[in-house]
């Protein structure tokens, strides 16, 4: 079970799958990258809109056209001044991850395939537009962008945290365009990550699935 990017599979299975197989999973198209913030905040987020203050996840972002643009933008490959920024503030749930009045928020922000810049200022920025008075509550930060993800997972090709870009072949259909997307062609030789339906979100289900693929052709 290979529960890795196709073009990483690829190469770990140089010697045992198909060519046409490594010709598909090296043809595999990757999607916009995440670029992370790890946040220490005096006292939480004063979200100006009350009930984010009480949210475990919020969505930073603003309008519908202005998401749209930053994630049009991102897909060309062009890193937006306002970004789509995803945020977790885990100790509403659990109290217990802060520490002397200091909590924990973790976010990222969508940005371009790849992307070698540093994204931490439009972040903040886009934190700062939405719960004023933020920046001055924030003690640390601990930035990792689309290549340290990278190099932390090489799963995440670029920096893409979901594993593809979500079109939907690629996401019905897998890397290889089969009905079957978690053979390989190869015996004994599956794929079952988030490149292969369901695709990321549907944390287990791939290799559930996979696992099946597997068990009809034991039997
Ligand atoms: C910061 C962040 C936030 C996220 N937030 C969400 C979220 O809110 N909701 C959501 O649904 N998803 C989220 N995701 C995405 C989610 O984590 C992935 O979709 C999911 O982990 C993919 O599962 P997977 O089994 O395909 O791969 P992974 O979980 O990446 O597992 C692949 C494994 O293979 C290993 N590996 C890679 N290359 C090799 C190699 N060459 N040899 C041996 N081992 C190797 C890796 O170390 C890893 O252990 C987030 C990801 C990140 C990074």
């Amino acid at each position: 079970m290979l529960d890795t990017a196709p073009s990483v599979a690829a190469r770990i299975g140089a010697h045992v799958l198909p060519d046409a197989t490594r010709r598909a999973y090296q043809r595999f198209r990757h999607g916009p990258a995440a670029f992370q913030l790890a946040l220490a905040v005096e006292g939480g987020l004063p979200w100006a809109y009350r009930p984010a203050r009480r949210a475990g996840t919020v969505h930073v972002s603003g309008s519908y056209a202005e998401t749209a643009l930053a994630e049009r933008l991102v897909s060309r490959g062009q890193m937006p001044e306002r970004p789509f920024v995803l945020l977790g503030q885990q100790h509403v749930a659990d109290p217990a991850c802060g520490r002397d009045g200091l909590v924990p928020v973790d976010c990222y922000a969508h940005v371009p395939e790849g992307y070698t810049g540093d994204a931490t200022e439009a972040i903040l920025r886009q934190v700062e537009r939405f719960a004023p008075g933020s920046r001055a509550r924030i003690v640390a930060v601990a930035a990792r962008s689309a290549r340290d993800i990278e190099r932390c997972n090489p799963n995440f090709v670029g920096g893409d945290i979901v594993t593809g870009l979500k079109t939907p072949t690629q996401l019905l259909l897998g890397p290889r365009k089969r009905l079957d997307p978690y053979a390989t062609g190869a015996p004994g030789v599956y794929l079952c990550s988030a490149a292969v339906p369901p695709g990321a979100g549907a944390h287990g289900v791939g290799g559930h699935v996979a696992a099946r693929s597997a068990l009809r052709r034991l039997s």
